[in-house]
C-alpha cells in the first residue's frame, strides 16, 4: 500500500476502491509493530480500530460517512477518551482511566475518525524533546540517535514514520511546532481559545492549546474545522463562528506584507544551515512580489524567562490535585495524611515536572510573588501588545521554528537551561495567544527537517493556513 500524505488522497482511492479503511487501519497497524523501536505509542487500539474501520466502512458505501471518514488519529497522552487510559506519560497517573471524552476528540469521532491508539510525549508535557516519558525516549524516525522534539514528540514521529495519518497533540510552549519541525512535518497551533481545552490535561491553562501534526496542510484545515468552537465545559473557548478551513485553502494574487524578526535571525546559538534555509525563503517571497520587511522585537530576552515564569506558576497550582488521592497512583507504607501527599508526588512525579513544580510555588510565593509573577504578567502584556502591533502591520511574521535541527539524545539533559532555550522562538506565540504554524522548508546537511514558523493575527486561521499551503507548494515547484 502506498504511503498516503493527505486525506484526500486517501479518498480518492476509497471512492476508486483501491483501499479500504480497514486495509488502511491493518497497514498502520503493521507499521506500528515494524518501527515499535521508535516507542511512538504508549498504548495500540487495536481491535477498537479495526472495528471503527469496518463501520466507517460500511457509511462510505452507503454515502452517510462524515468529514472524517478514512483518517486515522493518533491521540497525545494529554487527552481524554473515556474508558481509556490517560497518563500524560506520568506514573503520578498510574492506572487512570478516562471518565469522558474529550469535546475535540468527541467532535473527530462524530465525524468518523479513527482513532489508532495514544501517544508518548513529555510528562504532563513538560519538554522540548520527549526525554522526560516515563516511558522512555521517542527516537526521530530519521536519524534513531536524536530526539524528535518535545512534548508531543510521540504524536510528531508517529506521523514522520506513517504510524497513522494524522495526531493530535497540545502546544503550550511550541510542543505541536517544534517537534513538527525536528520531524519534517506540519504542526498547527490555533489562536488560544480557538479550541475547547476540556479534557485535556492542564499544564499551563493560560497558554495551552490543542493543535494538529499533519503531512498537509488541507488535513490541518480539516482537524481544524472539526474541533474548533464553541464548548460548555469550557468558557474561555471561543465563541466565534468556525469558518470552513479546509475550504479555504486556495491561494489567490494578494500580495502580503511579512515582517521577518531581525533579532531572530541574528540570535548566538542559532544554527546556521537553520538560518540559510529561513533567509531562503524569505528571499524566495520576496521575489514572489510579497513586501518582506526587516522587523525589531526587542524582548527577545525575555521571553523565555517570562515563559517559564508564568508556565510553572500555573502547573505548581494545575498539579496540585495529583495527590494520591483523587487520581492513579498513591504510594504505599504512608503514616498519615502529609506523608500520603508527600510520597504519592515524590515517587509519582519525574524529576522536570518535580523541578517545574517547585520553581512555580516559589514564584508565587508570598514573599517573591511581585518581584517574579507580577512583573512577568506585566511582560506578557508587552510582549503580547508588540507582537500585536507588530501584527498589525505585517500580514504574517517569519521566524525559525527552533534554532537548531534534531538534537542528539542525551545533548541538552544535563542542563535545563539549554533545553528551555530551544522554546526561544515558539514561546512568543504562545505568550501572545495567536496562532502559528510550523512547516518543513527544507534540510540540512545530516537530512535533518529545517521548519519554518509562521505567526499571524488571532482568529486568521484561513489566511495562516492558505499562505502555509502556498509556501509548501512554491517549494515543491522549485526544488
Ligand atoms: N518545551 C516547552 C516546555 O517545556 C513547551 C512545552 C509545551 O508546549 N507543552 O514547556
Amino acid at each position: 500500500m502506498r504511503q498516503y500524505n493527505s486525506l484526500r488522497d486517501i479518498r480518492t482511492d476509497i471512492a476508486n476502491g483501491q483501499v479500504s479503511c480497514r486495509q488502511l487501519v491493518e497497514q498502520y497497524l503493521r507499521n506500528i509493530k515494524e518501527k515499535a523501536e521508535l516507542n511512538a505509542f504508549l498504548e495500540v487500539f487495536e481491535e477498537e480500530a479495526l472495528a471503527q474501520a469496518d463501520a466507517v466502512d460500511k457509511k462510505l458505501a452507503s454515502g452517510t460517512a462524515g468529514k472524517l471518514a478514512g483518517m486515522v488519529i493518533g491521540i497525545k497522552d494529554v487527552l481524554a477518551y473515556e474508558g481509556h487510559s490517560l497518563q500524560a506519560s506520568s506514573q503520578i497517573l498510574n492506572g487512570f482511566k478516562s471518565l469522558y471524552t474529550a469535546p475535540a476528540v468527541q467532535r473527530m469521532l462524530a465525524e468518523d475518525a479513527i482513532i489508532i491508539g495514544r501517544q508518548n510525549c513529555d510528562e504532563f508535557a513538560m519538554g522540548a524533546s520527549n526525554e522526560n516519558s516515563s516511558f522512555g525516549n521517542v527516537l526521530n524516525a530519521d536519524d534513531h540517535a536524536r530526539v524528535p522534539g518535545g512534548s508531543s514528540g510521540g504524536s510528531a514521529v508517529a506521523v514522520q514514520a506513517d504510524l497513522c495519518l494524522a495526531s493530535i497533540g497540545s502546544d503550550t510552549g511550541g510542543s505541536v511546532r517544534q517537534p513538527a519541525s525536528f520531524c519534517g512535518v506540519i504542526g498547527l497551533k490555533p489562536t488560544y481559545s480557538r479550541i475547547s481545552r476540556y479534557g485535556l490535561i492542564a499544564y499551563a491553562s493560560s497558554f495551552d492549546q490543542i493543535g494538529t501534526i499533519t503531512r498537509s496542510v488541507e488535513d490541518a484545515a480539516l482537524l481544524l474545522e472539526v474541533m474548533a468552537g464553541a464548548d460548555g465545559m469550557d468558557s474561555t473557548a471561543s465563541q466565534r463562528e468556525v469558518p470552513a478551513y479546509s475550504q479555504l485553502l486556495q491561494a489567490d494574487d494578494k500580495k502580503y506584507k511579512i515582517g521577518y524578526i531581525r533579532d531572530c535571525f541574528e540570535r548566538e546559538g542559532l544554527d546556521t544551515e537553520v538560518k540559510d534555509a529561513i533567509l531562503g525563503v524569505k528571499d524566495m517571497l520576496r521575489d514572489a512580489g510579497h513586501e518582506v520587511e526587516a522587523v525589531d522585537f526587542p524582548y527577545l530576552d525575555f521571553m523565555v524567562p517570562t515563559y517559564y515564569i508564568l508556565t510553572t506558576a500555573e502547573a505548581s497550582s494545575n498539579l496540585g490535585r495529583y495527590d494520591g488521592v483523587k487520581y492513579g497512583f498513591r504510594s504505599e507504607n504512608v503514616t498519615d495524611l502529609t506523608s500520603l501527599y508527600k510520597k504519592t508526588r515524590a515517587e509519582g512525579f519525574g524529576q522536570e515536572v518535580q523541578r517545574r513544580i517547585m520553581l512555580g510555588t516559589f514564584v508565587l510565593s508570598a514573599d517573591y510573588y511581585d518581584a517574579y509573577y507580577t512583573k512577568a504578567q506585566k511582560v506578557r502584556r508587552l510582549i503580547k501588545e508588540k507582537t500585536d502591533e507588530l501584527l498589525q502591520q505585517y500580514d504574517f511574521l517569519i521566524l525559525p521554528t527552533a534554532p537548531t535541527t534534531a538534537f542528539k539524545i542525551g545533548e541538552n539533559t544535563a542542563n535545563p537551561l539549554a533545553m528551555y532555550l530551544a522554546d526561544i522562538f515558539t514561546v512568543q506565540a504562545s505568550l501572545a495567544g495567536v496562532p502559528a504554524i510550523s512547516i518543513p522548508v527544507g534540510r540540512d546537511a545530516n537530512g535533518l527537517s529545517i521548519g519554518l514558523q509562521l505567526m499571524t493575527r488571532s482568529f486568521e486561521e484561513p489566511q495562516l493556513l492558505a499562505f502555509s499551503n502556498y509556501i509548501l507548494d512554491k517549494i515543491t515547484v522549485e526544488a
